[in-house]
């Protein structure tokens, strides 16, 4: 089966585009929200980030301490690539897990905000960019999240420039509020329904 990615920066709109491609009846994995709920549920994991950051990751009931890990992370970005290299190989392992059940579908989403810098894009056929201009981006965040333009350039500073991004995609979706979006995913869902042999 097809198996797609798609990325974008932050407020790009790539869980909008995404919410598109499921009213067209094609299911997504989001692979940022699957990350949050197994550090709760993959007991390999947990037993890595206990290994890794101590056993006040997790409370006596066995509940993550969000704050605790954030505290550590935040400050040191050695231990937060710690952290990303327990948490991807447990949401690849998600996702495989996920793909298997979905055979009823001609093709499949992966949405993550770190398809590239996490190497997952490796493991889809192809991918797809999302992208806005800067301006925007902040302006939709600001909104959404009700925190400040400085604030939303800090998230932004962590994830690679959307030139870097395109340096690996495949398709690119432009979500500037001017160009339709729905004419880009249909066109994009025509083409990968062609490419599954079982729609042939
Ligand atoms: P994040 O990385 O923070 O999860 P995202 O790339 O998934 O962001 P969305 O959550 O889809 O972005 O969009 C960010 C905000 O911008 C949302 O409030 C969404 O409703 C709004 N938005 C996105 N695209 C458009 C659009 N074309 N027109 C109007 N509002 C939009």
């Amino acid at each position: 089966m097809l198996k797609i990615g798609i990325t974008g920066g932050i407020g790009s709109g790539k869980t909008t585009v995404c919410r598109m491609f499921e009213i067209l009846g094609i299911p997504v994995f989001y692979a940022d929200d699957v990350a949050k709920s197994i550090m709760h549920t993959d007991e390999e994991l947990k037993w890595g980030i206990v290994q890794t950051f101590g056993a006040g990751a997790y409370s006596n009931a066995g509940e993550l301490n969000r704050k605790y890990l954030a505290d550590i992370v935040f400050q040191d970005h050695a231990a937060l690539e710690k952290l990303n290299a327990l948490v991807h190989p447990a949401v690849f392992r998600a996702f495989d897990h996920w793909a298997l059940k979905q055979n009823h579908a001609p093709y499949i989403l992966k949405e993550a905000a770190l398809l590239f810098e996490s190497g997952s894009y490796r493991m889809c056929n192809y991918s797809i960019l999302v992208k806005a201009p800067e301006a925007l981006k902040i302006q939709r965040i600001m909104q959404r999240d009700q925190v400040s333009a400085d604030a939303v350039k800090l998230r932004m500073d962590k994830q690679l420039t959307d030139e870097k991004k395109e340096h690996f995609a495949d398709f690119t979706i432009i979500n500037d509020e001017k160009q339709l979006l729905m004419p880009q995913v249909l066109a994009l869902h025509e083409q990968f329904l062609s490419m599954n042999p079982l729609s042939a």
